[in-house]
């Protein structure tokens, strides 16, 4: 680009996570997101894990919601909920790649939660209509700070799980996840170029439910991190970071 160029309003910044550890921070490129890739979400939800191959939605950038904290709850919905899921955040990316080339594409990872206007999706299901407005609304994708895989490893087993006011909804274990991280980036790689900045949320275990204006939500993943945040009533506005 070039920096003399002018803009007709100020250039859009980039989102962008905390690291684990360090003072830079990871710039957000893109959102994907892989349903059901947890057998017992999958189940939960009508499907048959087995035989369905891993499929994907998307949200904007800015949906991230760094380090959760407070957010109004959403407009348009009366059925908020939560899931969480292990996130991934790519350093390098690439087209058209085997599981077996995509471990090198991960720079760290995250707690995040998917939040979904449930009500919406579920309207959207029945007349085969996008998900885009029931999963990619405004900061509808807190996340934790990075964890580098050189602090964190590549975890591939550990607690995941969420729970409400200090009531455990969702719990399981990474080990449970239908198709691994690498198996999930060559998938995707099929159908978009993967390019550093990307974050892959993977998928949710059982136990999704409602926040309702009020609650306090606690997401963790066990050698990752914690999430904590807080659903205010309607229409709270909360200053911009
Ligand atoms: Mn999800």
């Amino acid at each position: 680009m070039n920096e003399t160029e002018q803009y007709v309003f100020d250039r859009i910044v980039r989102p962008a996570l905390p690291v684990q550890g360090l003072t830079s921070l990871f710039p957000v490129r893109r959102i994907y997101c892989v349903g059901r890739n947890y057998a017992s979400h999958a189940r939960e939800m009508g499907g048959d894990p087995d035989r369905e191959a891993p499929f994907f939605f998307s949200k904007p950038a800015d949906a991230i919601l760094p380090l959760g904290g407070d957010m109004p709850y959403p407009a348009s919905t009366v059925e908020l909920h939560h899931e969480v899921e292990l996130v991934l955040a790519l350093g390098a990316g690439g087209a058209s790649l085997e599981p077996n080339q995509c471990r090198d594409l991960i720079y760290g990872y995250a707690v995040g939660v998917d939040l979904t206007r449930r009500d919406l999706q579920r309207a959207a299901k029945a007349d085969a209509r996008p998900w885009d407005m029931a999963k990619g609304f405004d900061r509808s994708a807190p996340s934790s700070a990075v964890a580098r895989f050189t602090d964190a490893g590549h975890p591939r087993s550990g607690s995941i799980g969420l729970s409400v006011n200090d009531e455990v909804r969702q719990v399981a274990d990474l080990a449970d996840l239908v198709w691994s991280p690498e198996e999930t980036l060559s998938h995707l790689s099929h159908l978009v170029e993967l390019a550093a900045g990307d974050l892959v949320f993977t998928g949710t275990p059982a136990g999704v439910g409602p926040l309702i204006p009020g609650d306090k939500y606690r997401a963790w993943i066990e050698g990752v991190g914690e999430l904590e945040g807080r659903v205010l009533p309607p229409g709270n506005r909360v200053p911009e970071r």
